[in-house]
Order: structure tokens, then sequence, then C-alpha cells
């Protein structure tokens, strides 16, 4: 087995900010770097919910301009829409750090199976976010299409979340991911100032993916 990165503490790579309406009005892009520097992370990306038809783009990234520095990533968090694409326009998602995500449920295991593959051999998608069939109950993935998708992910050098608002993916995905190669990082999933870099919930995931 080839031996694979630490999971650091010390980055967080799943930072929303207040350009949406679900969050509160102070995580504005300078307190998010203010309060990253305080907790003194080597590394945040704040990647907020994006839609195709977003019009608060520009004022973002000029915000993450202004606020910004050599620690802070640009990105997006883009929800995997069923025909396996990015909710994301091509401009940004060539430009800039992209997580993938499922945020809806698709009733239906080989529509899932066929828009993750997609998007795992989607080369502007840098991460899949909380990785699993969002909370449909009846999709349920065997340790054999696991191996299988986890190959693909190593084959394309996909990087899979260790997400701490769901603690998701689930301990026995984890196992299999890292037998296969796969490589992973932190995201706190942070929607509020309080939570960016915090991974104390999911420090038996950690210690999973680092011993
Ligand atoms: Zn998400
Ligand atoms: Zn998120």
């Amino acid at each position: 087995m080839t031996s694979l990165p630490m999971l650091n503490t010390r980055e967080d790579y799943h930072v929303h900010a207040n350009f949406n309406d679900h969050s509160p009005s102070n995580l504005s892009i300078e307190n998010i770097v203010k309060r990253a520097e305080k907790l003194k992370l080597n590394k945040i990306a704040i990647t907020e919910h994006v839609r195709k038809s977003s019009d608060w783009i520009e004022d973002y990234l000029n915000q993450i301009e202004t606020y910004g520095n050599k620690k802070i990533i640009t990105g997006f968090e883009a929800r995997i829409l069923p025909d396996g694409t990015p909710n994301c326009l091509m401009k940004y998602q060539k430009k800039y750090f992209i997580i993938a995500s499922f945020h809806n449920l698709f009733h239906d295991k080989k529509k899932w199976m066929q828009a993750l593959e997609k998007i795992i051999c989607n080369s502007n998608v840098d991460v899949i976010g909380h990785l699993g069939p969002w909370h449909d109950e009846d999709i349920k993935i065997t340790d054999e299409e696991l191996n299988y998708l986890s190959n693909l992910m190593a084959d394309q050098e996909k990087i899979i979340e260790i997400n701490a608002k769901y603690r998701w993916p689930k301990k026995n995905w984890i196992k299999i991911f890292k037998k296969n190669g796969v490589k992973f990082h932190l995201g706190s999933d942070a929607h509020k100032l309080k939570d960016i870099g915090q991974f104390d919930r999911i420090s038996d995931l950690i210690n999973l993916v680092n011993k």
C-alpha cells in the first residue's frame, strides 16, 4: 500500500460565506479571513454555494481579492446536476477550486452512479464534497462498487472530502477509499464563523484516515 499524506486540521477546504441567504451576515469574506488568521490555519478554501444563475460572483471574487492572502483559496461548491455536471458556469469551473456535491435525491442508483462517474472524470472538479447518495435511504452501494469508484477516483486524482458537518463519507467507505489510494482532505462546511477549522466532531474519521 502506498502511504498517503495525513489529514491536516490546520487546513479547511470547505467554508461558506454570506453571499447566500441562509448564512449569517457576519460571515463576510473579511471576517472569514480574520477568523482563519486567529486560528492560525495554514490554508482555507472559501467555497460558497454557486448556481449557474448566481448574480453575486464578481462581487464575491472582488471581496476575496481585497481581503484574501496566500493562505486563501478561491472556490465554489456546486451541486451535481442529474446529468452529472456541476451547477456552475464553465468559466468559473475552469478557473477556480471546485467542490462538487450531491445536494438532492436521485431515487435511482444507476443514475446516481452515472452522475458520480461523470463527476469523477471531470477535470474541472477538484473535490467531491460530503460523498454519499445524499439522504437516499433506498440507494445501497456495494463494496465491489466502492472498489470500482475509488480506483476511478485515484486514477483521476480526485480528492474526497472528509466533511465535519455531515460526518460523511461513512467509515466503511473511507476504509475502501483509503485501501485504493484515494486522497482526502478536510472540510468543515462552516456556515458560521465559529465552525471554521473545527474538526473535533470527526476525530474518529480523521484517525481512520491518519492511522
Ligand atoms: Zn454541500
Ligand atoms: Zn457546503
